[in-house]
């Protein structure tokens, strides 16, 4: 009965994949418009310019092992076997103003003991925030919002970005703040606060190594691909790359196949299609390219404008050596992996794990996540040429590790600015500001002309930033689709 229906569906990142490989199985007729070269979206390896056999990640690199739907999927495409440890605690941590690298330890024990050398370079801290680690203070400041649910959250601190929360509901100085800003990888204080009370592993080193962060072997966008490599399907026959979206018509009169799509292929040519229904997976900056006739409903056209997004540069640098495993035992008996955190412009730095199937001997070299900035840093980075951001990558290490091995063992880099990025819209993720859970939430997620248009993407999910939102959005697309099949 399903054969012969016919489902579009718009990207071909997580949730298109998802939503297309479940439409597959329950027997739609289903293929996917990707206007890139490749599958995985914001999944996106980078094996270019690394020696053969290394990469690094300038999208999505980590997997909480409570992530329950990627899991499933794992193993559903037979890649429960293939991960390996994610490293998520810091190690170190280098502030300008201490003028010396030390261990994320020694920095929480500097804390500890009130000790000037950290506490004058946040004057203004109140006598209670003096004496405790960020994970002390952290847990201090999210106790009110402890033990209650989604819906309480939400009508009791749905007003507040996570700076507001701070200031007003846990009471922290701007000092504080500041202090917590500087010497934490992940603070986005724009967020409503929501966001970051859900991605609390990001907010806390506690939490992050409670999470047990897991990487796939050989690279993330292997979970891409391997969607199109499952033989109960067809989906690498039932993509086309290099095909653009830009026109979707809904003819409500039409008995069948009312929906019109029209796309433009790299080869320069326009082509139109015929679908029952069709399912758009891409990122709301995105979508506004799109043009839709009717147009969605207000509330969903609105939904689309306001969501907010972030901005986020990341850079991978490639060395000659993989000095830090043996600087990092050695120097500072902070094992050989790990995260380091700084306030000089790369901010935040990540050592992979030694035990990373790339580094299988004879390979000597190593790629490093030398830099993972956000928002307006990441702005700054992002305007930067390759050239000049391996220059600062080498230039900020130096001043980390005094070390003459930067120069001795730097050798190229690569780096994506989500902001240039066109098929993400300009933007790395959805993250709601204040209200916008309430506002925009259902919007996002809801059908649209008549049941025959579904929505999926991260942003229309419960997990902004993660595979997990992509995935769980992508498949409740694909069954509202079969719902409105059976109606
Ligand atoms: C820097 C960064 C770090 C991240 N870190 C993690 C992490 O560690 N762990 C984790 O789980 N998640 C992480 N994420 C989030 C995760 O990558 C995303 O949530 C997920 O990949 C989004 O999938 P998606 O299908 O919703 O969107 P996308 O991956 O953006 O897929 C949308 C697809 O639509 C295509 N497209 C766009 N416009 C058109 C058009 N007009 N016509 C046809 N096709 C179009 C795009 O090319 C793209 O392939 C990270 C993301 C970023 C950017």
């Amino acid at each position: 009965m399903k054969a012969g229906h016919q489902v579009v569906v718009i990207g071909g990142g997580i949730a298109g994949l998802a939503a297309a490989y479940v439409l597959q199985k329950d027997g739609f007729d289903t293929e996917i418009l990707e206007a890139s070269h490749r599958v995985g979206g914001r999944v996106l390896t980078a094996r270019e310019p690394f020696a053969r056999g290394l990469y690094g990640e300038l999208g999505a690199m980590r997997l909480p092992a409570n992530h329950e739907i990627v899991n499933e999927y794992l193993r559903e495409l037979g890649l429960d076997d293939q991960l390996e440890p994610f490293e998520q605690a810091n190690q170190l941590i280098y502030l300008t103003g201490l003028k010396r690298t030390i261990t994320y330890n020694a920095f929480e024990d500097l804390l500890r003991q009130k000790d000037p050398s950290v506490l004058n370079l946040f004057p203004g801290l109140h006598d209670h925030e003096k004496g405790k680690t960020l994970d002390e203070l952290w847990t201090e400041a999210m106790a009110p919002a402890v033990g209650m649910n989604a819906t309480q959250i939400r009508q009791n601190y749905d007003r507040h970005t996570l700076q507001s929360y701070l200031e007003e509901v846990a009471g922290w100085s701007s000092a504080c703040i500041q202090l917590y800003e500087y010497c934490s990888a992940h603070v986005v204080l724009e967020n409503a606060f929501e966001e970051s009370f859900a991605d609390a592993y990001l907010s806390s080193e506690q939490q992050g190594t409670a999470a047990r962060m897991r990487q796939l072997k050989g690279g993330l966008d292997r979970l891409a691909w391997a969607f199109l490599q499952q033989k109960d399907v067809d989906l690498a026959a039932r993509i086309r790359f290099g095909a653009r979206v830009r026109h979707v018509v809904y003819d409500r009169s039409a008995v069948e196949t009312p929906i019109r799509i029209t796309f433009e292929s790299v080869a320069g040519h326009s082509v139109t299609k015929q679908a029952d229904y069709i399912v758009f997976t891409v990122p709301c900056p995105a979508m506004t390219t799109i043009r839709v006739s009717p147009p969605f409903r207000a509330g969903k056209t609105s939904a689309i404008n306001q969501v907010r997004y972030v901005e986020v540069t990341k850079i991978l640098a490639q060395f000659r050596t993989r000095w830090w495993e043996k600087l990092l035992n050695q120097k500072y008996n902070a094992g050989s992996e790990g995260g380091l955190v700084t306030d000089l412009p790369i901010r935040y730095l990540m050592f992979p794990h030694s035990a990373s199937s790339q580094f299988a001997p004879p390979q000597a070299r190593g790629v490093v996540m030398a830099s993972y900035t956000f928002e307006r840093e990441a702005a700054r980075l992002g305007v930067l040429s390759e050239a000049d951001k391996l220059r600062l990558v080498r230039e900020n290490l130096k001043e980390i590790f005094e070390e003459d091995l930067i120069d001795d063992t730097i050798e190229v880099s690569v780096s994506h600015n989500w902001s240039n990025d066109v098929y993400a819209g300009g933007a790395a993720f959805a993250y709601f500001s204040p209200h916008q859970h309430t506002r925009l939430y259902n919007d996002l997620l809801s059908p649209d002309w008549d049941g025959r248009a579904c929505f999926a993407g991260e942003h229309a999910s419960a997990y902004h930033g993660w595979i997990e939102g992509a995935l769980r959005s992508g498949l409740r697309a694909a069954f509202q689709v079969s719902e409105h099949f059976l109606i």
